[in-house]
Parts: C-alpha cells; sequence; structure tokens
C-alpha cells in the first residue's frame, strides 16, 4: 500500500514536471515590461518654451517574449503641454502593424507594411530583450571592447550603438540621434536594477540632458492575457485593413485650391495640411515640416524615422516646384518653434525664401536651426545659414495682389509664441495647433477644451465676421460664427 502510494506521488510528480518542460518548450513566456515617470516636453521642443525642465507624466509599456516576433506596445503621455494621448500598437512581423482602438472604433490594420527592424527596436525598450537581441545576433556586433562595451549596428539603423549587458540585462546604451532644431546628438539610456525580481530606475539623457526618468515594473502573462493581448474579442468590430506603405505615416500631396492662388497642400505627410499662397514674387508657406528622425531607442514621439531632418521640407518644395513651375518659394511663416513644424525650415532657408517666425522663438530658432551638428543637407551643402525675421504683432508680406499677414496669437496653452497667416483681402486665416477641429459641432472636444476656447476667444476679438478657418492637422474648416459658440458653450464658460 505505502508503495503504492509513493508510485502514484512519483507518477504524479513526473507528470507535472513533464507537463511543465512542455509548457515551456510551447508556450512562449510573455512579460509586460512598463516605464512609468515624465518626459520634458521643452527639451523636446514640444512644450510651452524651448528650454529643459517642462516634464509632464508619461507610461510607456511592451509586451514581448523571448520566443515570438510579435509586440505590442502602448503609451500614455502627453504629445504637447495641451494635450494627453493613448495609444496601442500591435506589431505582427513580418508585415502587419495594427493600431488598437478602445471600444467601438474599429482598429487599423497595415498590411504589407516593413516593420521588421521598427518592432524589434520597440522590443528593445526593454533591456533585458535588448540583451537577448544582441546575444542572439552575433552578426549585429561590429566590436567588443575590454570593458563589456559591445558595439553593434542594429538592421535600418544609421548608426552604430554601445551597449553594457550586466546580469543578461542592458545597463547602459549609447547611440546618436537625428533630431530636428538639435542636429545629430548622443542619446544615453541608463537602467540601475532595483535587485532581482524588482524593476529598473531607468533614465534617458539626451545630447547632456536628462529628458525622461522612470521606474520600471515587469511582470509575467497569464495565458488568457496573452490571447487578449493578440486575438481580437468575439464582440469586437472587424479592423480597417489599410495598405502597408501608409504605415507609419504616408506623404501623399495634393492641391487642394480653396480660392484664386490660395491653396491648402493636403498630406505633406499624414494629418500634415500647409497653406501656400501665390503671390507676385513667389509663393508663401506656411510651416515648415519637420523631416523624419532616427528614433533609435527613443520613446515614442509624432516624428517618424527616415527622411533626415530636413528631407521631409526639402520633398515638399519640390513638389511646390512641381506644380508651380516657375515659382518659387518666397517665404515661409513658421507659426511655432514645436519641431514638428519648423524642424524643416533650413530646407527653406536653402531653397532662398525668407523664415518669419515669432518675436518670442526667433532667437531660439536662429540658433537651433544652425547648429553645427545638423546633417548634411541642401542648406549645409550649400554652405549657407538660415536667417530668422521675427515677427511681432502684425506684419504683412506685401503684395499688390495678395498681401498675406503673419499674426501674431501670443501666449496660449499649447505654446508661449505663435503666429497665425490672416489673408485680408480673401479673409482666411491659417493656423497651426491651437485649433484642431474634429468637427463643426457648437461646441469643442472636451480633451482639448483649453486650447480650443483660448483659440475660439481670439478669433472672436480679432478676426473679420466673415473669416474662414483653415487649420494644419484636420481637414475642418471652420468660421468666426462658430467659433462664437463655441465662446459661449459650456465647455468654454467653465
Ligand atoms: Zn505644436
Amino acid at each position: 500500500m505505502f508503495q503504492r502510494v509513493i508510485f502514484v506521488v512519483f507518477s504524479l510528480v513526473f507528470a507535472v514536471s513533464l507537463l511543465g518542460a512542455q509548457n515551456a518548450k510551447e508556450d512562449p513566456v510573455w512579460e509586460e515590461f512598463c516605464l512609468k515617470g515624465e518626459f520634458d516636453l521643452g527639451w523636446r521642443y514640444q512644450g510651452l518654451k524651448p528650454e529643459a525642465g517642462e516634464f509632464y507624466p508619461a507610461e510607456w509599456c511592451v509586451i514581448s517574449s523571448k520566443d515570438s516576433p510579435n509586440v505590442r506596445y502602448s503609451g500614455k503621455a502627453y504629445s504637447n503641454p495641451d494635450s494627453e494621448s493613448h495609444f496601442t500598437v500591435l506589431y505582427l512581423p513580418p508585415n502587419t502593424v495594427q493600431i488598437v482602438n478602445e471600444g467601438p472604433q474599429p482598429d487599423l490594420l497595415f498590411e504589407g507594411a516593413i516593420i521588421g527592424a521598427e518592432s524589434q527596436m520597440i522590443k528593445r525598450l526593454d533591456p533585458r530583450r535588448l540583451a537577448e537581441d544582441v546575444q542572439a545576433n552575433p552578426g549585429w556586433v561590429v566590436s567588443r571592447s575590454g570593458n563589456g562595451m559591445i558595439d553593434v549596428r542594429f538592421p535600418g539603423s544609421l548608426f552604430v550603438s554601445t551597449v553594457s549587458i550586466v546580469d543578461s540585462r542592458a545597463s547602459s546604451f549609447y547611440t546618436d540621434v537625428d533630431l530636428p532644431l538639435r542636429g545629430r546628438v548622443r542619446a544615453v539610456w541608463e537602467w540601475k536594477s532595483e535587485g532581482e525580481d524588482h524593476g529598473e530606475k531607468a533614465v534617458l539623457t539626451v545630447d547632456g540632458t536628462v529628458i525622461f526618468r522612470a521606474s520600471s515594473t515587469r511582470r509575467v502573462l497569464s495565458a488568457e492575457e496573452v490571447t487578449k493581448v493578440f486575438e481580437p474579442a468575439e464582440d469586437e468590430p472587424e479592423p480597417i485593413s489599410i495598405p502597408g506603405k501608409a504605415w507609419p505615416s504616408r506623404i501623399a500631396m495634393r492641391v487642394d485650391t480653396v480660392e484664386t492662388g490660395v491653396h491648402i497642400i493636403r498630406n505633406v505627410r499624414t494629418g500634415f495640411h500647409h497653406l501656400v499662397v501665390e503671390t507676385a514674387k513667389g509663393l508663401v508657406v506656411a510651416d515648415a515640416p519637420a523631416g523624419w528622425v532616427e528614433m533609435n531607442q527613443l520613446p515614442a514621439s509624432d516624428l517618424v524615422p527616415g527622411m533626415g531632418i530636413s528631407g521631409l521640407s526639402e520633398a515638399f518644395i519640390d513638389f511646390l516646384g512641381g506644380h508651380f513651375p516657375g515659382t518659387s518659394v518666397r517665404s515661409v511663416v513658421l507659426t511655432h518653434a514645436h519641431d514638428d513644424h519648423a524642424g524643416g525650415a533650413r530646407a527653406f532657408a536653402a531653397s532662398g525664401a525668407e523664415i518669419y517666425a515669432p518675436k518670442g522663438s526667433s532667437n531660439f530658432l536662429q540658433i537651433s536651426l544652425n547648429r553645427k551638428e545638423m546633417p548634411v543637407d541642401r542648406l549645409s551643402m550649400a554652405g549657407r545659414k538660415a536667417t530668422i525675421t521675427p515677427v511681432d504683432g502684425r506684419f504683412t508680406i506685401s503684395d499688390q495682389y495678395r498681401p498675406v499677414e503673419a499674426l501674431t496669437l501670443g501666449p496660449n496653452p499649447h505654446v508661449n509664441a505663435m503666429l497665425g497667416v490672416f489673408l485680408p483681402k480673401q479673409k482666411i486665416l491659417f493656423v497651426s495647433d491651437i485649433h484642431v477641429p474634429g468637427s463643426d459641432s457648437p461646441s469643442p472636444p472636451e480633451d482639448r477644451s483649453k486650447s480650443e476656447c483660448w483659440f475660439a476667444n481670439w478669433a472672436v476679438k480679432n478676426l473679420p465676421q466673415e473669416t474662414r478657418i483653415f487649420n494644419s492637422h484636420s481637414q475642418v474648416v471652420t468660421t468666426v460664427e462658430l467659433m462664437d459658440k463655441w465662446t459661449a458653450s459650456a465647455v468654454c464658460r467653465r
């Protein structure tokens, strides 16, 4: 009897351990790694002022497994002082990526996208995955030095990066990044382990300044949670399929003519629309879109890898040259100093255009656009510099047929110095991020109410009644009449 019990117990233990071994082989272990802390929008030129020290809460999470290429990346962070953004992206290599929308809104499925290198890069936000990736790919290693530092060239990266690995985790990571208004600068990640089974303290320093500091957490997901992450729930709507070439941001420029000689160039990249006015002395353009940058191991942002800092504005200018033959760009008006709106100004300087900017940020732009760290572009090839003309109050770029005014909007919830572009004859105003209407509803969206109500009040006070208002990030055209309704709405009267 006793022997029989022993045998049963032994068999059970054997069976359970066998099961465990099989599980380990068949089911990869999925971990969620999160960094929760604060990110410096001022340093990244997305804050109120273009200077370091304007920290906002930020959280990035990566769900990944050592044994699968799939990655889920989600974030909650401020993209500007006046807008918090949430996002979830599922990377399903080799060629599918999905934007996961909460609630009844269907997901967006980009099929045929080239995402192998990008998904691996996202995975490497977790320093354990970074170490595994380097150790599993000896072909990426360029050299090893005696002090344990490993030089690596990741697929798809311009740069050789250096990593040190301690106890199967990266403890530091050095790389170069190309950033608009800053140029090619050093980025350093450091992770200090808080002991086994605890997280790390993560610090990101760029160009000598701490721009992100966070604590990490790590946990193993249950099988049920993994299923939820990678398989849609039954009641979810079918995702909308989008061609992969639209990922992550598509250039599909087209001209929408709104009045004789007045145009909105749509989709300079996804969600970027620019005003272009034909004058007797050439084109006047609103805003110089930032080139796309190397984001090697930098946290998520609205800048997208590829094309270099000046490349997108260079492509924009080439497009204008093709569409308006024989007409050059006379001026570009930078609405504000955020990197996505002003970062491409070097391309306009190279084409011979005047550059106007709000007085409050013109010194900053004068210095930052001419930093010696700028990678090679048309301006550096021409051996020239960008010169900024400050605008205070109301300035007219004169023209006998179509005068264009740069109007100072002043400090607001989005940024401390801002211009709008106004056509007094046509009564058209172009503004950027302070006004991004999602619809022509009689009240502004709650989550953008600070900026929208500020702008509505400004518009009612400063614009002629019949003015039509165009903006850089949506296709909705609004009126002063509507702005008047917004100022009276419950959202703005609070
Ligand atoms: Zn902005």
